[in-house]
C-alpha cells in the first residue's frame, strides 16, 4: 500500500488511458485532448491562463522563479521546498532574501510585510502553500491579500504541488500557482502546471527570459492548444482522464471534502494514540507526526503490515514519519494505516494495542466526532 506524500498510486483507469497507441503531438486528436485539458485545468485553478511543462514540479518552480522576478525575490523557507527556490535563485544569480523558520512553523503574515516594507527591491514574493517537507500550511491567500492591499506590483508564486487537487485554492492574489503530477493528481512523474493571473502573464511577456522554460514562448503556443516543445502526451492524455473522472464524480469539492475529512480523522487517530502531530498548522496533503521511534515504526509498517509511508528529509530525516492524503485513497487504506501504527507502537513496547486508532478514525470520518 502506497501512503507516501508522492508519488501517489496512478488509479487504474487512468493506466489503461495512458497505455494506447502513441499519438504525434502536433494532430488535431492532440490538440483537442489539450485543448479540453487546459480547460479543467483552468477550471481547477480558476485562473486566466495555465501552462502545461514536460518536467518536475522543480521545473515549473524554476520557471516561475527566472520569469517573474526582475529585481530581488522573497522567498519563504520552512522546509526543503522553500529552500529550493532560495537556491534556483542562487543558481541564476536572482538578488533573493529568505524568511527562515523551522520545519513545523508557517511564516507569519507580519514577517511577510515586514520583509517586503523593509527592502523595496521585492518584487517577487515565492512560497508553499503546502510545505511537504514537514507537512505544514502557510498561509498563503492572507500573506498574498496583504501584500497586495500594500503593493499591487508584487507578484506573488505558490507552489501549490501538494495543494492543488488537495483543498480549494482561494486564487484571487495570487499570480502564479505551481502544481505537479505526480502528487495530488496522480500521475506519474513529469509533468508541470503552472496557472497563472493575466497580470503574470503582462509581466512574463514584458520581459521575456530563457529558453525550455521561456513561459512567454509557452503561453503563446498554449492559448492555440499546442506546446512550444514536444508534449509529454501520454501524461497529458492522463492528466485530461483523471480531471474528468473528478469532475464526474461529484466535482473537485467532493473531492477535497473526503481528503479533509480522512486528513482530520487520520490526525485526531494518531493524537488519540499519543502520537504528536509534527507542524503547528497541518495541511490536508499529509499527516506528519514527529517521534524518535519514526524509523522503526516505518520499518514494521513496511514489512509486518504492507503500509509504505514516508519519513523526513535532513536534519528531521529521523524523526518524522509522514502519511499522505492525496489523491484517491480508499477510507479502508487510511484507517489500516492509523491501525498499523497503533500494532507498530504495541511491538516497539510504545503503548498497549487496543483499537483506539481505528476507532477514532471510523467514528470521525462515519459518525462526524
Ligand atoms: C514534490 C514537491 C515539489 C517538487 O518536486 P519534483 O520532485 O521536482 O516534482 C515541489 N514542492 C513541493 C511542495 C513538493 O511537495
Amino acid at each position: 500500500m502506497l501512503l507516501t506524500p508522492g508519488p501517489t498510486p496512478v488509479p487504474e483507469f487512468v493506466r489503461k488511458a495512458m497505455a494506447d497507441v502513441t499519438i504525434h503531438h502536433r494532430t488535431p486528436e492532440f490538440e483537442s485532448i489539450f485543448g479540453q485539458t487546459r480547460e479543467l485545468l483552468l477550471e481547477i485553478y480558476g485562473m486566466d491562463e495555465v501552462v502545461m511543462l514536460a518536467s518536475s514540479g522543480s521545473g515549473a518552480m524554476e520557471a516561475c522563479v527566472t520569469n517573474l522576478t526582475t529585481k530581488k525575490a522573497l522567498t519563504i523557507n520552512s522546509g526543503k521546498f522553500g529552500e529550493r527556490f532560495g537556491k534556483i535563485c542562487k543558481a541564476f544569480d536572482i538578488p533573493y532574501t529568505e524568511i527562515k523558520n523551522e520545519w513545523n512553523t508557517p511564516v507569519s503574515v507580519e514577517e511577510v510585510i515586514e520583509a517586503i516594507k523593509n527592502d523595496k527591491e521585492i518584487d517577487a514574493i515565492f512560497i508553499q502553500i503546502c510545505e511537504s517537507a514537514g507537512g505544514l500550511r502557510h498561509p498563503v491567500e492572507e500573506i498574498a491579500k496583504e501584500v497586495k492591499a500594500l503593493n499591487k506590483s508584487i507578484t506573488i508564486v505558490a507552489d501549490g504541488i501538494t495543494a492543488i487537487g488537495v483543498e480549494k485554492i482561494d486564487t484571487t492574489n495570487l499570480d502564479a500557482v505551481i502544481t505537479g503530477s505526480q502528487k495530488a493528481l496522480m500521475l506519474p512523474p513529469g509533468l508541470a502546471m503552472i496557472g497563472l493571473s493575466n497580470v503574470a502573464v503582462s509581466k512574463i511577456e514584458s520581459q521575456a527570459k530563457g529558453f525550455y522554460f521561456n513561459l512567454a514562448t509557452e503561453i503563446k503556443k498554449q492559448k492555440t492548444n499546442t506546446t512550444a516543445w514536444t508534449a509529454a502526451t501520454t501524461l497529458i492524455i492522463g492528466l485530461k482522464e483523471i480531471l474528468s473522472h473528478i469532475k464526474n464524480s461529484g466535482g473537485f469539492d467532493a473531492l477535497y471534502e473526503k481528503t479533509a475529512l480522512r486528513a482530520k480523522a487520520s490526525r485526531e487517530a494518531l493524537k488519540a494514540i499519543g502520537c504528536e502531530i509534527y507542524p503547528k498548522s497541518p495541511a490536508d496533503a499529509m499527516t506528519t507526526v514527529y517521534t524518535e521511534n519514526a524509523p522503526a515504526i516505518r520499518k514494521l509498517l513496511k514489512t509486518k503490515y504492507n503500509v509504505n509511508i514516508a519519513g523526513g528529509q535532513d536534519h528531521i530525516k529521523n524523526s518524522i514519519f509522514r502519511i499522505n492524503h492525496m489523491g484517491l485513497v480508499e477510507d479502508f487504506e487510511a484507517s489500516w494505516a492509523v491501525n498499523a501504527v497503533e500494532l507498530a507502537m504495541d511491538e516497539l513496547g510504545l503503548r498497549e494495542f487496543d483499537g483506539t486508532a481505528n476507532r477514532v478514525f471510523l467514528a470521525t470520518t462515519f459518525k462526524g466526532n
